[in-house]
């Protein structure tokens, strides 16, 4: 079968023949989770081809062995249409399986082990050497009934467990190598909350929690309406941040973006905090009139302050306000434009915080430090750009939402378009207005 079989195949999907009596449907259902599986392993086959190519023709271009890889995992992210991050792990997973784990990938290849059994291979195995993975290798899946009728719990635990055995010293050097992972994370959680994650090694993240606990129950214990669990939340936010709030009223120190026609006009238009995502207009308007308050205080003085910005020059099209500068970095002003005009990382598929204000044509091309020329970039997705072949352009006309066009070296077009913008609002249309709406217009007409 060449190339375009697998398109044709694809095409003709859609028209099977579904007209079935129920035990084929159940043949069907395993044929098909066949396929994918089968799919993964030439997929795994593919990626190392072209990991090798790569690598090849830059050996023959004297390009330092360092080198050789850059942007490889980004193409193959691309493709995919996946994050950076996970473009790497297809990538490391592809070239484990050809070159180290050939009877895992025969599994995979037959439809017998499913991707994700085989990423857990994998994973499970790479603090192993290359002889003693590929020992271990043959020994779970040379014969394809070892594993047969395992879970993915089970089939972890056997790997380990081999792995051990194999190399016990190996499992204590993974042990250590775990605790350079410790980071903290945070990911939105329904209803306007967030998870902050802090991974930790078990000693440390037990003596957090067991901190939190001691001094909650002695805070109840004084009297207090709060639940153990609330008063546990409340004194991590406060030693953290050193500010003796509650959750209930958080400081008005985050970016907020908001349209002013959800802000003074009660639209509903979501509001979109930098970091997590979009929150109610309603509540955004809370936060605000809450802070707005606090400023007007005298007595709470500089505790809350809102700054405003005029994100938009044309309400027609929603074109951010023209800014430039003759500096080679991208200065605060404009980079902070930048980070709330893309929110993450403008790889297209990446989800990855913005890290790095990058000049889409470069400057040594004449690219100008402007926001039309800038553009939000994670390292990771910064670092590959740099790479021979990579080639980006702002999109011609600057109106509407920007636009990015990525070139790979392979001549594939990627298309990047930035988040629309919160639709402006002329203040005229302000019916009626509040205390806080009336300062808060004080405040747009000076900002
Ligand atoms: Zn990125």
């Amino acid at each position: 079968m060449d190339v375009s079989g697998v398109v044709e195949f694809l095409a003709e999907l859609p028209n099977l023949d579904r007209n079935v009596g129920d035990a084929a449907r159940i043949d069907l259902l395993r044929n098909l989770e066949e396929v994918k599986a089968a799919c993964a392993g030439v997929q795994a086959r593919v990626t190392a081809d072209l990991d090798a190519s790569i690598r090849a023709s830059r050996a023959e271009r004297d390009v330092p062995v360092s080198q050789r890889g850059r942007g490889i995992a980004n193409q193959v992210a691309l493709a995919r249409r996946d994050s950076p991050f996970r473009g790497g792990r297809h990538l490391g997973m592809a070239t484990a399986l050809v070159h180290e784990m050939p009877c895992t990938l025969a599994l995979l290849e037959r439809g017998v082990l499913s991707e994700w059994r085989a990423t857990i291979l994998v994973r499970e195995t790479a603090c192993l050497t290359r002889e003693d993975r590929t020992a271990l290798d043959h020994l779970l899946c040379a014969d394809p009934a070892t594993l047969d009728g395992l879970g993915d719990q089970a089939v972890c635990a056997r790997v380990r467990a081999a792995a051990a055995e194999v190399d016990a010293e190996a499992m204590v050097r993974r042990a250590r190598k775990a605790v350079s992972d410790r980071r903290v994370t945070s990911r939105p959680a329904p209803d306007t909350m967030a998870y902050v994650s802090d991974l930790l090694p078990v000693a440390q993240g037990v003596a957090v929690h067991a901190t939190l606990a001691r001094d909650a129950d002695s805070i109840l214990a004084a009297g207090d309406d709060r639940t153990r669990s609330q008063i546990m939340a409340d004194l991590l936010v406060s030693r953290v941040t050193g500010a003796p709030h509650t959750a209930t009223a958080p400081p008005i120190t985050v970016n907020l973006v908001i349209s002013d026609r959800a802000l003074l006009g009660g639209g509903s238009e979501p509001a979109h905090v930098q970091g997590y995502g979009p929150i109610p207009a309603a509540l955004a308007r809370h936060w605000i009139s809450e802070a707005v308050q606090a400023t007007a205080d005298p007595d709470t003085g500089d505790e809350a302050r809102v700054t405003l910005r005029r994100l938009y020059a044309n309400p027609g099209s929603g074109a951010l306000t023209a800014t430039e500068s003759q500096a080679r970095c991208f200065p605060a002003g404009l980079a902070r434009m930048i980070d709330l005009r893309d929110r993450t990382c403008r790889t297209p598929w990446c989800d990855a915080p913005i890290r790095h204000h990058d000049h889409i044509q470069p400057r040594e091309f004449d690219g100008p430090t402007t926001a039309h020329n800038g553009a939000g970039l994670c390292a990771a997705c910064n670092y590959a750009k740099q790479g021979a072949g990579w080639h980006s352009t702002p999109r011609q006309q600057p109106r509407g939402q920007h636009k990015i066009e990525i070139y790979t070296p392979t001549g594939h077009r990627y298309q990047s378009t930035a988040p629309p913008l919160p639709k402006p609002l002329l203040l005229r249309e302000v019916q009626t207005t509040s205390n806080v709406e009336r300062i808060l217009i004080d405040f747009l007409h000076t900002a």
